[in-house]
């Protein structure tokens, strides 16, 4: 017989599939999901949904931490259409009850979690910074509130816990391909629900601020839309992105896409240049995590100077067609 404290704890990670390549924050939600279950005591187990999925894919998931997938590989999942996902979590969840639920907070992370969580009847913290486990074994959801000021520490009442995590701020565990898990093949319900259908896919152009290993960022010290002209050129030359503060973005002069911070992206370039930006919590609190990070800024008691690594107290207008004097003259000496 059972006692329930022989009941093992149980978290599950969502793993997200688009098309053929497993989003990388699967991978950071089992670092810290590993530790959570650990902390526990719990069984970490990881869903991953698709169309023709390889065992070696599932296999990865183990190898990061996972004791065992439930595999579910149907062709509803072929696009990511939210209805047959959320109809077959929500049935996994009924089945095996699990403490701790979590999700990447990626576009179809922060669409498909809140209708899980609804049809659980069951609270969701979203856009978490870190989770831990208090002294009574319950998690903490932490995350920025208040516009960034504060980090509030959120405990849910209802069962699952339920929480979408940022991208990037969570470390991957190094890959152990000696690990042992489970597979479990799970036989996948179509719902009568149908939700959107896709007519017709378009590519946007490649765009993905948070992939970037160098950020050229603009603030408000721009002045103009015409300033990113100059940030980009920059950027060309160093292999870089563009990125911006939320006040060009909502002035117009470049797109949201590019929004750094705490309603944008969240970053973590080897190199990050912060231009004509004053260092808002609400803008550290997306790429303060930048391995190295430099300001040019005319303000010497802007706050962006006591975050960066190496300050330029001086006009950007100067500063950068210097800089891009200087790389120029540097590659035609080296070819
Ligand atoms: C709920 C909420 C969410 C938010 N989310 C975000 C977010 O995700 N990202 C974000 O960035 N902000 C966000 N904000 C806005 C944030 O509070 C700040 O208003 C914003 O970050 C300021 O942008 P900025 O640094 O470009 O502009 P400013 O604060 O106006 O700074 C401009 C800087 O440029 C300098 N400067 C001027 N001319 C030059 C020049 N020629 N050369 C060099 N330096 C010059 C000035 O000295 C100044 O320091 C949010 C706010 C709220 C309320």
């Amino acid at each position: 017989m059972t006692t329930s404290s022989e009941i093992k704890k149980k978290v599950i990670v969502f793993a997200e599939k688009r098309d053929d390549l497993i989003h990388p924050i699967s991978f950071e939600l089992l670092g810290k999901g590993r530790e959570i279950a650990d902390k526990l005591n719990a069984e970490l187990s990881c869903v991953l949904l698709g169309y023709r999925v390889s065992r070696e894919q599932a296999m990865e998931l183990i190898y990061y931490g996972a004791d065992q997938v439930f595999l579910y590989d149907n062709i509803v999942f072929k696009e990511l259409n939210i209805i047959p996902y959320k109809h077959n979590i929500v049935q996994l969840v009924k089945r095996e009850k699990p403490d701790i639920f979590l999700f990447g907070a990626t576009h179809f992370g922060r669409s498909l979690a809140p209708r899980v969580a609804a049809a659980l009847e069951t609270g969701l913290t979203a856009d978490c910074i870190d989770l831990q486990v208090d002294e009574n074994g319950d998690l903490i959801q932490i995350r920025p509130a208040f516009t960034g000021n504060i980090l509030a520490h959120i405990k849910t009442k209802t069962k699952p816990v339920m929480s979408t995590v940022r991208y990037k701020v969570m470390q991957m565990r190094e890959k152990d391909q000696a690990r042992k898990g489970q597979i479990i093949n799970e036989a996948t319900e179509v719902p009568n629900e149908r939700g959107p259908r896709i007519i017709r896919k378009e590519r946007q152009a490649e765009f993905n601020i948070t992939e970037a290993k160098i950020i050229v960022s603009g603030g408000r010290g721009l002045g103009t839309s015409e300033g990113f002209k100059l940030l980009k050129e920059l950027a060309d030359l160093l292999g870089g992105v563009v990125g911006a503060s939320r006040t060009p973005v909502d002035e117009g002069w470049i797109g949201k896409e590019h929004q750094v911070g705490f309603s944008g992206n969240t970053v973590k370039p080897k190199l990050y240049i912060a231009c004509g930006i004053s260092g808002s919590p609400q803008h550290l609190a997306g790429m303060k995590e930048s391995e190295t990070i430099i300001a040019i800024n005319t303000d010497p008691s802007a706050p962006i100077h006591r975050t960066a690594d190496y300050s330029i107290i001086s006009d950007l207008y100067q500063v950068i067609p210097e800089m891009i004097k200087q790389i120029k003259a540097r590659k035609v000496n080296r070819t």
